[in-house]
C-alpha cells in the first residue's frame, strides 16, 4: 500500500483502502465460488445476495421507511436529469429547479429538450455560483423542486434544505450522498452517481418514495420508467454487477468501520473545518466559495497570485497529493474530501500548504 496516494479527486475518486483490499481477496473467487463477482450470473443466489445488502446498508444509513425503494440505474446522473422530467412532470405542469451551477443547469436542460414546464425558482447565477441562494420563489403546485445537494464544481453546498412544504423534493446528491445524516422523509427522490462518495463508475443509485410511481406515464420507455426498477428490482436487465457490489462493501465500511452517518459527519466537519481553516489563516490562499454555502465536499481555492497555481499542482503530485486542479470550467484548485479520504490525508495537505506557503510567500 505504500504506493497509494492521498487522493482528491472530484469523481471518480478515493474508495476506502479496506474496500479495495476486499475486492482484490475476492477477485479470483467470491466466497470460495471459484470465480469472481464480474464473472457470474446477476441472477444467481451470490449476487441476489450482494445487491439486497447494498440495498439494505443504504435503507438503514438514512433510516428510510418502508415507503421508500433503493434502485440502480446505469447511465450515471445525467441520465436521472433525463428521466426525471419525463417520468414526474405531467401536461400542463411546471416543476421548481434551483440553479446553483453547471449540474444543475444541466438538469434544468434536459427538462426543456423535452419541452417540460420548468421554472427557477431561485438561482446564484448572479453571483457566479459561489453561494447557494437564500430567496426562493415556489409555488405550491408544482410536481417537485430540484435541488443540487452539494455543487461540486463551485464547492457549495445546501446545509439547510430548502422548506418545499407539500411539494415533494427532488435532489442530486451526486457528491455528498451518505455524507451527513438527512430528513428523507422530505424527499420524493433522491440520485447519484456512484463515482464520487459510493463505489466506482457504472451505476446510480435512486432512492424514491413509492407515491412519486403514481404519476409515471404508462407511454415511457421500458428502461426510461422508474416503474421497471421498482417492479423488477433493478433487474430488468443486467445491472451494474461489480459497481453494485463495490457499493455493498463502501456502505459496510460506513456502518461497520466509521460507525454510521452521524459519526461520519462528524470527521467530514473536522477535515472541512481543518483544510478551510489553513487557507483562511492569511491571504495567500483563498476559499472561492461563500463561507455559509461552504461545501464539506468539495473545497475550491486560489492562490492570491494564480502565476503559482501550476507550480501548486506539480509540487503536490511530487509530494503524493493527487486531484488537486480546479474543474476546467472554473480553474483554480479543488480538494475533494470525500468520506473515503482520511484525516490523514487532509492533515497531510495541509502540511504541504503551509510549507507552499512559507516558500512562496
Ligand atoms: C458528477 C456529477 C454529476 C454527473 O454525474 P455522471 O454520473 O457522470 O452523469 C451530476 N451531478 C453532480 C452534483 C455531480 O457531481
Amino acid at each position: 500500500m505504500n504506493n497509494r496516494v492521498h487522493n482528491f479527486s472530484a469523481g471518480p475518486s478515493a474508495l476506502p483502502t479496506e474496500v479495495l483490499q476486499e475486492m482484490q481477496e475476492s477477485l479470483l473467487s467470491y466466497r470460495g465460488c471459484g470465480m469472481s463477482v464480474m464473472e457470474m450470473s446477476h441472477r444467481g443466489d451470490l449476487f441476489m445476495e450482494i445487491i439486497e445488502e447494498a440495498r439494505t446498508r443504504i435503507k438503514r444509513l438514512y433510516n428510510l421507511s418502508s415507503e421508500y425503494e433503493v434502485l440502480f440505474v446505469q447511465g450515471g446522473a445525467s441520465l436521472q436529469f433525463a428521466m426525471i422530467p419525463m417520468n414526474f412532470i405531467g401536461e400542463g405542469e411546471k416543476a421548481d429547479y434551483i440553479e446553483t451551477g453547471t449540474w444543475s443547469t444541466k438538469a434544468i436542460a434536459e427538462a426543456r429538450i423535452q419541452n417540460k414546464g420548468v421554472r427557477i425558482a431561485a438561482t446564484s447565477k448572479a453571483i457566479d455560483f459561489t453561494g447557494i441562494p437564500t430567496a426562493l420563489d415556489l409555488s405550491p403546485d408544482a410536481p417537485f423542486v430540484h435541488v443540487t445537494t452539494n455543487n461540486t464544481i463551485r464547492g457549495t453546498q445546501w446545509h439547510t434544505l430548502p422548506e418545499t412544504g407539500n411539494v415533494p423534493l427532488i435532489a442530486d446528491m451526486s457528491s455528498d450522498i451518505l455524507s451527513r445524516p438527512m430528513d428523507t422523509s422530505r424527499f420524493g427522490m433522491i440520485y447519484a452517481g456512484a463515482q464520487k462518495n459510493m463505489g466506482p463508475a457504472g451505476t446510480a443509485v435512486v432512492i424514491l418514495k413509492k407515491e412519486m410511481l403514481k404519476k409515471i406515464p404508462a407511454t415511457l420507455p421500458t428502461m426510461l420508467s422508474y416503474r421497471t426498477y421498482v417492479e423488477k428490482e433493478s433487474m430488468f436487465n443486467t445491472p451494474a454487477t461489480f459497481p453494485i457490489y463495490a457499493i455493498s462493501l463502501v456502505t459496510k465500511w460506513l456502518e461497520e468501520t466509521m460507525g454510521g452517518l452521524i459519526a461520519m459527519e462528524t470527521i467530514n466537519h473536522r477535515k472541512a473545518d481543518q483544510l478551510y481553516g489553513c487557507i483562511d489563516e492569511d491571504d495567500f490562499y483563498a476559499g472561492t466559495a461563500v463561507r455559509e454555502s461552504r461545501s464539506l465536499m468539495n473545497v475550491t481555492f486560489r492562490i492570491r497570485d494564480h502565476a503559482l497555481e501550476p507550480i501548486f499542482i506539480e509540487r503536490a503530485l511530487k509530494a503524493g497529493l493527487a486531484g488537486l486542479k480546479g474543474h476546467k470550467s472554473v480553474g483554480g484548485l479543488r480538494a475533494s474530501i470525500y468520506n473515503a479520504v482520511s484525516e490523514g490525508s487532509v492533515g497531510a495537505l495541509c502540511d504541504f500548504m503551509d510549507d507552499f506557503r512559507r516558500e512562496h510567500r
